[in-house]
């Protein structure tokens, strides 16, 4: 078999989440191109299961101990491996099978496998934003040492990578995330008081897994995506700017030296961009639903709230600290958008526990990988005594 028709083989982790199943469709869309080698959920057994018997990958792993009996039991006679516990996903990644790790797992567990992947010397489809939140210095620094690309699977990343391809030598002024602006835009303080966690899962363009969607409404996730864009393009923190553009059809935008702006546009699917992570330098033919110019006359854009969306001017303060700052944020938010998921604290407490947690964290300007991990055990803890204070 020469390398034009060899299938890339794909290990994801998370493939039972929004992320992961939509890369599974990818992959069953295009049986001539992919091919699954590793599928891993956290404690979702019975979905784990079923889609390893649809795509027969060489492995998977189950990170809940408690279900890898009955996953085993499953699986065993189609002679598929199964493997538990979180080390497990270190491991994996370095299969020889694997071509292609897709980070589909949500939060902060993405840190270790991600690092074990690149040390591997396996390239990336980076969904997993939080890990170059957390690290992105050491993870960017690490990719480049290794000669590992992180391709991007994040709509506005994978928007402005596209916009980059071919003009890699051509210095970038400055980029334009867009922002939907999530459920509540135009809202102020006084109205977020009162929001509901049902009303906070309403996400008006897309669907994605509970805590991206938390983070979307909160306007974290964006500022999420200041500091991945950050490390994915070298940029400085000057050069990126958010803009607020409620349909989600420019999913981002990249301005060059001569003033030129290249936008990509599409309707808001994720299967796009991470198709095109999955197959990237290739674009793929396929029957995703197409834009239509005039079911949208009027494309619009706003100014990002920053004084009542807290937590996005708190990523920009993350980026100009630098050290551990952006890691206290993310381990802080993971626990508050949970405790709000769980309703536990009010919408605001979210931004405001996160602010706290981010100016009184131990705080290391020059962090080595320890010092990540104490960084995030502290934040957490710190995160959970003023959910208690404020519940
Ligand atoms: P989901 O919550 O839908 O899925 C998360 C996946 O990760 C599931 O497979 C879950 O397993 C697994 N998982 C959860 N916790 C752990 C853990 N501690 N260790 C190992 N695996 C774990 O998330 P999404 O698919 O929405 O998001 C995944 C990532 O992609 C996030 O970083 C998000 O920010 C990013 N992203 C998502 C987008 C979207 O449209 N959904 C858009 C852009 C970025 P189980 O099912 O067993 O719980
Ligand atoms: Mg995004």
């Amino acid at each position: 078999m020469n390398n034009s028709v060899k299938k890339k083989k794909i290990a994801i982790l998370g493939s039972t989440g929004s992320i992961g199943c939509q890369a599974l469709e990818v992959v069953h869309e295009h049986p001539e191109k992919f091919e699954v080698a590793v599928l891993t959920a956290h404690s979702n057994a019975d979905l784990l299961i079923k889609q390893a018997i649809d795509f027969k990958p060489n492995t998977v792993v189950i990170v809940d101990e408690t279900q890898y009996e009955k996953v085993n039991d499953a699986l065993w006679k189609h002679d598929i491996k199964t493997y538990a516990g979180d080390e497990s996903l270190c491991q994996v990644v370095e299969m020889d099978e694997v071509d292609l790790v897709l980070t589909a797992l949500v939060g902060y567990a993405g840190l270790k496998p991600t690092l074990a992947a690149i040390k591997a010397k396996k390239p990336i489809a980076l969904a997993n934003k939080e890990t170059l939140v957390v690290a992105g210095e050491l993870v960017s620094k690490l990719a480049n040492e290794n000669n590992v690309p992180l391709l991007p699977v994040d709509s506005e990343h994978s928007a402005l990578f596209q916009c980059m391809v071919g003009e890699f030598h051509n210095p970038i002024e400055k980029i334009y995330l867009t922002a939907s602006g999530g459920p509540f835009r135009g809202m102020k303080k006084s109205e977020l008081e009162k929001v509901t966690v049902q009303q906070a899962l309403k996400h008006p363009n897309w669907e994605m897994g509970a805590k991206i969607t938390i983070d979307s409404a909160s306007l974290m996730n964006k500022g999420l995506e200041v500091i991945e864009a950050k490390w994915l393009f070298d940029l400085k923190n000057e050069q990126i700017d958010v803009i607020v553009h409620p349909q989600s059809i420019i999913h981002s935008v990249v301005q060059f030296e001569d003033g030129s702006m290249k936008a990509q546009m599409g309707l808001p699917d994720m299967k796009l961009p991470i198709q095109y992570a999955m197959a990237y330098p290739n674009r793929l033919a396929n029957s995703f639903p197409r834009f239509n110019f005039l079911d949208y006359p009027q494309l619009s854009f706003e100014k990002a709230d920053e004084d009542t969306f807290l937590n996005l001017a708190l990523s920009y303060r993350a980026l100009e600290l630098g050290g551990t700052a952006a890691c206290a944020l993310n381990a802080a938010n993971e626990i508050t958008n949970l405790a709000f998921r769980k309703s536990k604290i009010g919408f605001l407490k979210i931004g405001e526990i996160n602010q706290e947690v981010m100016e009184h964290c131990t705080f290391v300007k020059e962090p080595k990988l320890n010092d990540y991990i104490a960084c995030d055990s502290e934040a957490r803890a710190m995160a959970e005594e003023l959910v208690l204070k404020n519940a």
